[in-house]
């Protein structure tokens, strides 16, 4: 089988799984893997909204969102951006700026695929991302976090919950490299100036190894994950946020606490 067949395969596997159709809102980041997870998806029957959230982070979210732009380009379409500072957060003056990041993005992720009426939210998430994602929480008795190990998670519109949809569940680091770089596909190479903490690359080389010595446990591994979360029954209930709307834990949203921090709302 030839390795695009054999990439698609594995993106159709869970779009056939899961019955993924519909509107699908495509957030890009201007690295590999959203890159090629959005090029892959304009090939199925779906309609496509790519955007980008612009944090703000120097010139590393510019140079990100140029990328972003020439893929939209390339394949014809028009690139939504979202502005954190519209929110009222400035991520200079953010102090956990990998937990700011990552609560604003999961946010406006979601509000953005709400507001346009999509099914799901599509992310460049691969199975090397994944995995590691859960070993990490494993390691540090993150059992809640450890939700979410699946490709698809179904949305909410009660909730204002958008669905989630990783087409590159069942894929490797190095296999959504191999196509980009078959495809030709532009994507940003620096890293994020505030980039994750060296335990979790140890863990992502870790895993990797392994499946060097033993072809197919990566894979292994999800399926396994993808069952434990399966079994598992949700501890916290999700409801909304008393100030925005969106779904939380608590009474109020994460990230209407950080523009309270910040003296928006
Ligand atoms: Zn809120």
């Amino acid at each position: 089988m030839n390795f695009e067949k054999y990439f698609m395969g594995k993106i159709r596997s869970v779009v056939d799984k899961y019955g993924v159709k519909g509107r699908i809102a495509v957030a890009l980041s201007g690295g590999k893997d959203s890159m090629a997870a959005f090029h892959a998806l304009t090939k199925f029957k779906f309609e496509l909204i790519p955007f980008y959230i612009d944090l703000g982070i120097e010139e590393y979210s510019k140079v990100c969102m140029e990328y972003a732009k020439k893929i939209c380009d390339i394949l014809g379409y028009k690139l939504q951006i979202i502005k954190l500072k519209d929110y009222g957060i400035d991520f200079s003056k953010a102090r956990k700026k990998c937990s700011v990041c990552g609560t604003a993005k999961r946010y406006l992720m979601n509000k953005f695929a709400f507001e346009y009426d999509c099914d799901y939210v599509a992310t460049g998430h691969n199975l090397s991302d994944a995995l590691t994602f859960a070993f990490n929480n494993l390691a540090s008795v993150n059992i809640l976090n450890f939700r979410g190990m699946k490709p698809v998670l179904p949305g909410n519109k009660d909730l204002r919950m958008a669905g989630r949809f990783k087409p590159l569940f069942y894929l490797k680091d190095d296999e959504c490299m191999e196509y980009v770089k078959m495809n030709e596909i532009p994507y940003c190479k620096e890293k994020c100036p505030y980039a994750r903490d060296a335990p979790t690359i140890e863990l992502k080389e870790w895993i990797h190894e392994m499946e060097r010595k033993r072809n197919g446990i990566m894979l292994n591994f999800a399926k396994s994950f993808e069952k434990i979360e399966e079994m598992m029954t949700r501890q916290q209930k999700i409801r909304q946020c008393s100030i925005c709307g969106y779904p939380s834990y608590g009474n109020i949203c994460k990230f209407c606490k950080l523009r309270r921090k910040y003296g928006k709302i």
